[in-house]
């Protein structure tokens, strides 16, 4: 839903704006009797059957659950950054870096996905900086030293974005380097946050996770509970993609079909 044009999901030769995308799926499903609840989530109860999840002030019951609830992007709390989302502001070079062609960008972030948000954006961009918080990178030797090849790439270590500048859309960064003190201003035309991502996973007591907080995942889409599953980018941090989080929710829906046969009889 925040993105704009979705270029890498299978069937849209000429790609989709994201909120069309998920608009269309929407539509499938209803024609196929699913009923959609707009409300926020509130909490899952999987200590008893039927499991029990409320949203908001409503409880709904069910025999089989599978969490989907994705994982957000670590945005880094800036002034200027909320409003700019969409308007030079982004997280994902795959899906934006196109607009950025022969123009001037930052990439905020030292892991693998910063790394890989760089050569992405390489390919159209005329400059990219990759403006790190750290003296050292945490992304893998083999990721630093593709960015490092590439001349279109900068780094600057020891910096932290203070403010995102511009009234419409970005026209610059207010920096700071958190060793000498020191605050600059740097003129460009987009900034890409990779500083990782946060899975929603907070209010589903007693399901197992991993140490970052993913769902764990046995046996393709099972959880630590019986008859809950789970799919998409709430257990799986290395793809993230649309097209992947729906091929996991269909293996989901199939195993779902599969266990209420098996425990119905
Ligand atoms: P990550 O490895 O957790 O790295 C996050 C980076 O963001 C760190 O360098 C961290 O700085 C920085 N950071 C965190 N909070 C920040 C803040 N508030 N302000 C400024 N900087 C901040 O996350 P990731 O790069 O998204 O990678 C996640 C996992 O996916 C990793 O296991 C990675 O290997 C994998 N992945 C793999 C590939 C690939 O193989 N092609 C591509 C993408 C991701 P510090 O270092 O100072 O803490």
């Amino acid at each position: 839903m925040l993105t704009t044009v979705v270029d890498n999901y299978p069937g849209f030769a000429e790609g989709i704006q994201g909120p069309d995308l998920m608009l269309a799926m929407r539509k499938q499903a209803e024609r196929f009797g699913t009923e959609f609840v707009a409300e926020d989530f509130t909490e899952g109860n999987f200590s008893s059957k039927p499991f029990k999840v409320t949203a908001e002030e409503k409880t709904f019951e069910g025999k089989a659950v599978i969490i989907a609830t994705g994982a957000d992007t670590r945005w880094l709390n800036v002034p200027g950054e909320k409003e700019k989302i969409g308007k030079g502001v982004s997280s994902c070079a795959p899906c934006d870096a196109f607009f950025f062609k022969n123009k001037k960008t930052i990439v905020v972030g030292g892991g693998d996905s910063a790394m890989e948000e760089a050569l992405v954006l390489a390919n159209f961009a005329s400059e990219i900086t990759v403006v790190h918080r750290s003296e050292t990178f945490r992304a893998s030797q083999i990721m630093q030293d593709k960015a490092k090849k590439n001349s279109k790439i900068k780094f600057l270590f020891n910096t932290e974005i203070t403010k995102i500048l511009g009234d419409e859309k970005v026209t610059g960064v207010e920096l700071k380097n958190n060793k000498t003190g020191k605050v600059s201003k740097m003129d460009l035309d987009g900034v890409f946050v990779a500083i990782g991502h946060i899975p929603n996973t907070i209010k589903f007591k007693g399901i197992e996770m991993d140490e970052k907080g993913y769902i764990k995942v046995k046996d393709h889409t099972r959880t630590n509970i019986d008859g809950v599953f789970v799919a998409g980018d709430v257990h799986d941090s290395h793809y993230r993609q649309a097209v992947t989080a729906a091929g996991f929710g269909c293996m989901a829906a199939l195993e779902v079909d599969a266990w209420l046969r098996k425990t119905a009889t």
